[in-house]
């Protein structure tokens, strides 16, 4: 059995993951036009920190950003700089264009950490004849549906017939294993429908894209 994930080990810290985290964010181009007073990657931090404080809603963070405290916190842990958190609309405006393979990164990092800090080891799970193998249980999800609002890559149900309706599925995928606590997500891969089909598929398997290398 490897290593764990031990808090002890620097790499491993809340803070340093959250950097990392950041940084990453950092790289992902700013679209706008002009330049804007917020910082484009406060858009990223801020949705990070509204998902990693779990928070109830778009609109409870909204409510709490206007708080000087939670300010400040944001841009102390999260390095949403100058504390400058943008409204749940800028978010939506600003976020929604953002080409989603930009937020992958951030799973390829923190996987490399655990890698790098030998930490993987531990997931590697044994059974019978199977030897050095990793436990990866995979999942689809919903993320959007709506009977009037779609995109491009929307994909269609009910195509043609009076309820049409849009939406958008993912599949996501955790390394796990029965004797450690943590479970190591990669990045989620959108389930999309190919040009000309009506198959649904997951568009490339998560190792060929995730997997460290
Ligand atoms: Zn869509």
């Amino acid at each position: 059995m490897g290593a764990a994930i031990q808090k002890k080990v620097r790499q491993f810290s809340a803070t340093y993951l959250i950097k990392t985290v950041s940084e990453c964010f950092e790289k992902i181009p700013d679209h706008r036009p002009n330049k804007c007073v917020i910082p484009f990657a406060n858009f990223p931090k801020s949705a990070f920190a509204m998902m990693h404080q779990k928070c109830d809603s778009l609109l409870a963070f909204d409510e709490e950003r206007l708080d000087k405290v939670c300010c400040h916190n944001l841009e102390k842990l999260y390095h949403v700089k100058d504390g400058m958190v943008p409204s749940d609309t800028r978010m939506r405006e600003v976020l929604d264009p953002v080409d989603p393979s930009g937020h992958k990164t951030p799973f390829k990092k923190l996987l490399n950490i655990v890698q790098r800090n030998g930490a993987l080891k531990g997931f590697e799970f044994k059974c019978g004849k199977l030897k050095d193998y990793y436990l990866l249980p995979v999942d689809g999800t919903g993320l959007f549906y709506s009977g009037t609002c779609r995109c491009n890559d929307c994909c269609i149900m009910n195509e043609g017939k009076k309820n049409e309706a849009y939406y958008h599925n993912i599949m996501g995928g955790c390394i796990v294993h029965p004797n450690q606590k943590t479970v190591l997500p990669l990045a989620p891969e959108a389930i999309c429908k190919q040009d000309g089909t009506k198959k649904m598929i997951v568009k490339k398997r998560l190792f060929d894209v995730f997997w460290p290398r």
